[in-house]
This record gives structure tokens, C-alpha cells and sequence, in this order.
């Protein structure tokens, strides 16, 4: 026997398996729609974008290849980092300050022959809409709520009534310690990212007054020691979160504030944690997530069984090993009001008696809202903008007046913007209420 035909032989023995699963049909396949003998050669011509080539990242790319799937992009703007070995499982020591999305891509191309992995290091931002249209399908294993708003928010603008292929299902994984969520998000058609962003409330944004007067959990005492007595008192002219020092001092004070308010639970890893905005990460969760995660762009690709989310089912399953352990799958509400996918504006409840200031900054702490550096316009009028410096400078002097000396009215319409999410106008409806 030639050698070719030993290749080629140990190549169909090698996806013996794969194939029984995707060249017959199923109980739960859809027979209209089905071609066993078209799926194996329909994956392998799939472009799969993977956005992350960190914890998630290398477990959704290790599994889309043994998966059968042959043509995959990965970006990461991410160099590996020591702390990163004991999970990120296709990097060495020896890799240590190099790609993550050029290593990982390397590695995997070695392991499974006949795989193609292009890596991407840079930002998701650095790509516009032509670069996305190219794929089928988008999986994200991601630590940052930013950018899966702003690749939610590119899939969602992308999508063109009139072009079949303009629909990208966008398959999302997510860890914290033993938790963690896969969903897939069909743009229009079930709820995005944004429609479900309050169920991410950022664990940084308690109000500046909640760590001033009442502390209520561990984590407010250590962010009163970090924004405010570190302020006031200035132990070392420069905080440096990497310095035990540092840490032990704000662990100290944390300790002592949540003493006078009765309240347990501040450490010094906790304390590290909070300032470093750590998110603890769990192998063996993200394995579970990422698996969750391919199975759906299996199933979504080879149609071999309904996937999450069709036809207008549950799209979302939360997993947590937190408390024992517990699974669910639900539906959360597409909402008419999201500013991505909706067509209305959202209510805002404000105080007519707040200042500019206080309105523009409570877009960082309102959960459905996130937004860091927002710029406010008011029908026709630019209330205040962020940058140019400029239009900065113009629009500073309106950050004192309340919404009522600057004319605004019940029910009036605002639009926020924020670059973070450059193609995203924000829509909201003042609703005044004395607080
Ligand atoms: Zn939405």
C-alpha cells in the first residue's frame, strides 16, 4: 500500500466515531434538512471564529478541532503569563511572554493534522464587518463584559434582512470559580448579550455612598479602604497592587471598617482580590463551559440535534458549583427596549434636581447600563461629550447645572454614546422621581 492510502485510511479511522454522530440522522434531527453524507465535508469547509485564546479559549480550541472542524480563527491580544500554566494546557514555560493566539493556534495545528488555526493578536475592535462575514459561526470564551457587548452589538448591526448568510450564531461561554453560563444568540431573533447585561452587574460599582456610610458586604470595606482612606491618608505615595506591603495595609483597614460594622469575611487574598479585580478561574469549570459551548457549534453545524435556543426554546444554560451542584436552562426576555437589538428607548429614572455630573456618572453603576465614559446629546442639543477636548472644554460648564436648569423635561428622550461601543446609541427616556 502506498503511503498515501495509509494516511488516508487512518484519517477515516480517526473520525470513526464523529461521523456516526453527523452522517446519520438522530431522534431529534430535523429529516427536511438533513444530508448525513453532506455534513462531514459542510464542517470541514466552516469558518469558525474563536475570540480568546486564554482559559476558555484553549479548551473551545482543542475541542472544535477533534470536533472535525478545519478552518479556525483565534484572536487574542493576550502574551502568556506564568500564572496562566495551570490551565491555559497548550502552553510551556518556554512560551512565557510570546502570542496566546499564535501559540495556541501552533499547538493545535500540531496535535490534529489537517486543521488549520489562523491567529489574530490584537483586538476584536481592530476588525470591522468584512472581517466577520466571513464566518458561519463565533464562539467566545472571554473574561471581559466589553468586549462581548461590542461583538454582540457587531452581530446584531450585521445582520441584513435580505442576506441569509448575514445571520452569525454567536455561541458565548463564561466562567467565575465554579460558575459559569453558556448561551447562543441567534441576532434578532432571541434575546443578545445586551438585552441580558443586568444579569452581569459589575461587582465594582457600588456607589461611592454605599463604601462611605453603609457598608453591607466584605468587598465595600475593602473598596472604602482603596478609594478612600488610601486617599486620605496616602501610607506610600504610589498604590502598587503587586506590593504585600500595599495589600497588608488596605487589608488592615478594610478589617478594621468591617469590625465597627459587624461585618465577617475580609481576608488578605479576598482584600488581593478585590483591588486586583481578580476572577478566580477553575480548570475544570472552564472544561465543562467549553465543552457545553462546542457541543452547541456541533450541533448547530452538523444539525444533528436541536441546538440551544432553536426553534424558540431556552437559550441560555447557567451552571453553578458553587453550592453542590446545579444546572438550568432558561429563556431570558428579548427586550424592546435594548439599545442593540430593541427599537424602544428605555425609561431612566433621575432626580430633576441632580446636576449633569451626577447623571453622567451613574451610567458606570446602573446594571443595565455600564457605561465608563459616557457623552449625553439631548434632541439636537449636546448636552456634554466626552472628547473631542474641545467640545470637552465647551460642554464642562453643563456638568454643574441640574436637568432642570438645562431645560430637560419628563419624558424627554436622551442618547448616550460611549467609544467603547462606537456603533451603540443608547435611547433613554427621563422619568423624574425625586430620590
Ligand atoms: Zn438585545
Amino acid at each position: 500500500m502506498a503511503s498515501g492510502e495509509v494516511h488516508a485510511a487512518s484519517e477515516a479511522a480517526r473520525w470513526t466515531y464523529l461521523d456516526r454522530v453527523r452522517t446519520r440522522p438522530g431522534p431529534f434531527t430535523n429529516l427536511d434538512s438533513f444530508n448525513g453524507s453532506m455534513v462531514a465535508q459542510a464542517m470541514e469547509n466552516m469558518k469558525i471564529l474563536v475570540i480568546g485564546a486564554g482559559g476558555l479559549g484553549c479548551e473551545i480550541l482543542k475541542n472544535l478541532a477533534l470536533s472535525g472542524f478545519k478552518d479556525i480563527h483565534v484572536i487574542d491580544m493576550d502574551t502568556i503569563d506564568i500564572s496562566n500554566l495551570n490551565r491555559q494546557f497548550l502552553f510551556r514555560q518556554s512560551d512565557v511572554g510570546k502570542s496566546k493566539a499564535e501559540v495556541a493556534a501552533r499547538f493545535v495545528e500540531k496535535r490534529v493534522k489537517g486543521v488549520k488555526i489562523t491567529p489574530h493578536n490584537c483586538k476584536i475592535q481592530d476588525f470591522d464587518e468584512d472581517f466577520y462575514m466571513q464566518f458561519q459561526l463565533i464562539v467566545c470564551g472571554l473574561d471581559s463584559i466589553e468586549a462581548r457587548r461590542w461583538i454582540n452589538a457587531m452581530v446584531v448591526n450585521m445582520v441584513d434582512e435580505d442576506n441569509e448568510d448575514s445571520y452569525k450564531p454567536l455561541i458565548d461561554g463564561g466562567t467565575e470559580g465554579f460558575k459559569g453560563q453558556a448561551r447562543v444568540i441567534y441576532p434578532t431573533v432571541t434575546s443578545c448579550i445586551e438585552c441580558q447585561l443586568d444579569m452581569h452587574a459589575p461587582r465594582a460599582a457600588v456607589p461611592l455612598c454605599t463604601l462611605a456610610s453603609i457598608p453591607r458586604q466584605p468587598e465595600h470595606c475593602i473598596e472604602w479602604a482603596h478609594v478612600i482612606a488610601w486617599d486620605q491618608e496616602k501610607p506610600f505615595p504610589k498604590l502598587d497592587k503587586d506590593d504585600p506591603e500595599h495589600i497588608t495595609w488596605l487589608y488592615q483597614k478594610a478589617l478594621e471598617r468591617a469590625q465597627e460594622f459587624n461585618i465577617p469575611g475580609v481576608t488578605y487574598s479576598l482584600t488581593q482580590g478585590v483591588v486586583k479585580n481578580i476572577i478566580p478561574a477553575i480548570a475544570a469549570t472552564n472544561s465543562v463551559i467549553a465543552a457545553a459551548c462546542c457541543n452547541e457549534v456541533l450541533k448547530i453545524a452538523s444539525n444533528c440535534a436541536p441546538p440551544l435556543g432553536m426553534p424558540d426554546a431556552n437559550n441560555y444554560m447557567m451552571y453553578s458549583g458553587n453550592d453542590s451542584i446545579y444546572t438550568y436552562t432558561f429563556q431570558p426576555e428579548r427586550k424592546e427596549d435594548c439599545p442593540v437589538c430593541g427599537n424602544l428607548a428605555r425609561d431612566l429614572p433621575v432626580d430633576p434636581a441632580w446636576t449633569l455630573r451626577e447623571l453622567v456618572e451613574s451610567f458606570a453603576a446602573r446594571p443595565e447600563a455600564q457605561l465608563k465614559t459616557p457623552s449625553v446629546r439631548a434632541e439636537g442639543k449636546t448636552l456634554y461629550m466626552q472628547s473631542p477636548p474641545s467640545l470637552e472644554a465647551q460642554t464642562r460648564r453643563n456638568l454643574d447645572k441640574t436637568l432642570v436648569e438645562l431645560g430637560l423635561e419628563e419624558g424627554q428622550e436622551i442618547a448616550v454614546s460611549d467609544p467603547a461601543f462606537a456603533t451603540v446609541i443608547f435611547r433613554f427616556k427621563l422619568k423624574f422621581k425625586p430620590s
